[in-house]
């Protein structure tokens, strides 16, 4: 085992960020404790309007976890007992974890070569119960959200929109978590717009929605008023964290700019090696973040310990399906690929065979980036 500081190149380096904007951070966090602005103040509601403009919606509600805001969604949505939502196995267990908390069962349907869902498949899965979509945009780039979108329009279902790691990414221009009743995010620290801690943000068009969101974030009161109108639990943003975010709301575009200079540094040193797939996906209406950068790799395991050797600090994300973790012991979600109902998902198991991500920040400089496709490089030539 390595130590840390012994990595030439870190997986994400948060300190760089923070010292390269530092001076903003503490007088952003200053002046907000100064006022004593501690709970659900203007720090926060300046924030909401921010994002919400930067997603090109009409209300943005933060939560303190992406998780929470996909716990929101599917609540405020009125998904529940006896209902069925659509997803996928290839996403962080959260996508799932909270179909299931709402009461509802996840049916997890197969990914396509980009690693989201496969449109062709949502109609297989369907039956009576079926109530929601909930596409997530893994890696930074949409789903297909114009398929997507034309069956839940035709079928009537409710679309829920995974979003935590894609902020920014669009299809035709529109931004991720806007095609649907409700757009959910993250602000993991390690997310493209990541924080200190555990904040998230669901966005929507829907005013009922946005305010019932509202008050099931706060213990269901509305506070002005002092009335409960639900049993709620207490997951407001943090404040502080609000006035944080804003000052790294503003450098997001530039920053998405980078990921996407470094992206094609990475695809132009990579894309002749024949034991890597890259994720270049020609289709001129994505416009993909990456916040992280994903190949497909030949000997996958071999590999990774090979980088870890030369001081290059990977992740792989996921190595097994979701439907094989413990939590699914005793009854398994419905699985459904092109074959139909099965047993294991086909490429969603190849994938866990072969993917790893690649170090992938703004603050990565072109010499490391350079020193990564190197090593990679020499790997397959050994
Ligand atoms: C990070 C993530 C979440 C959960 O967000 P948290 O803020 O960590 O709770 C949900 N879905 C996906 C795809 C994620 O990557």
């Amino acid at each position: 085992m390595r130590f840390a500081m012994e990595y030439k190149v870190r997986f994400v380096n948060p300190q760089k960020q923070y010292a390269d904007h530092r001076d903003e951070f503490l007088k952003a966090f200053d002046e907000t404790l100064s006022r004593g602005a501690i709970v659900n103040r203007e720090e926060l509601w300046k924030f909401e309007e921010d994002f919400a403009k930067f997603c090109g919606v009409k209300y943005a509600v933060g939560v303190n976890s992406g998780t929470s805001a996909l716990d929101l969604a599917f609540q405020a949505a009125g998904v529940g007992p006896g209902d069925e939502v659509i997803t996928v196995a290839h996403t962080f267990m959260a996508s799932i974890s909270t179909i299931a908390l709402a009461g509802a069962k996840p049916v997890l349907i197969d990914v396509r070569e980009d690693f989201n869902m496969d449109p062709g498949l949502i109609e297989k899965a369907l039956t009576a119960r079926t109530k929601a979509i909930e596409p997530v945009h893994l890696n930074g780039r949409l789903c297909d959200m114009e398929a997507i979108m034309d069956i839940a329009k035709r079928k009537g279902l409710i679309v829920i929109e995974d979003a935590a790691q894609a902020v920014g990414a669009t299809l035709k221009g529109k931004k991720s978590g806007t095609f649907g009743l409700i757009g959910c995010f993250s602000f993991y620290w390690a997310k493209a717009l990541g924080g200190w801690g555990n904040n998230g943000m669901a966005v929507t068009d829907d005013p009922e929605i946005a305010k019932k969101i509202k008050l099931m974030r706060y213990n269901g009161e509305d506070r002005e008023i002092r009335k409960f109108y639900y049993h709620g639990h207490n997951l407001l943003m943090d404040n502080v964290h609000a006035a944080l975010l804003s000052v790294k709301l503003k450098y997001l575009p530039q920053w998405l700019e980078r990921r996407r200079q470094i992206a094609n540094r990475y695809h132009k040193g990579l894309e002749d090696v024949p034991q890597v797939k890259i994720p270049r996906f020609d289709d001129p209406r994505f416009n993909d973040i990456y916040t992280n950068y994903v190949i497909r790799a030949e000997r996958r395991d071999e590999l990774k310990n090979y980088l870890t050797e030369q001081g290059i600090e990977t992740m792989v994300s996921w190595a097994t399906p979701m439907y094989k973790q413990p939590l699914f012991d005793k009854e398994k979600p419905r699985l459904v690929d092109v074959r139909g109902e099965v047993n294991e998902l086909q490429e969603t198991e190849k994938i866990c065979r072969e993917v790893i991500s690649l170090p992938m920040y703004p603050e990565l400089t072109d010499d490391q980036i350079d020193y990564t496709v190197k090593t990679i490089r020499d790997f397959y030539n050994k």
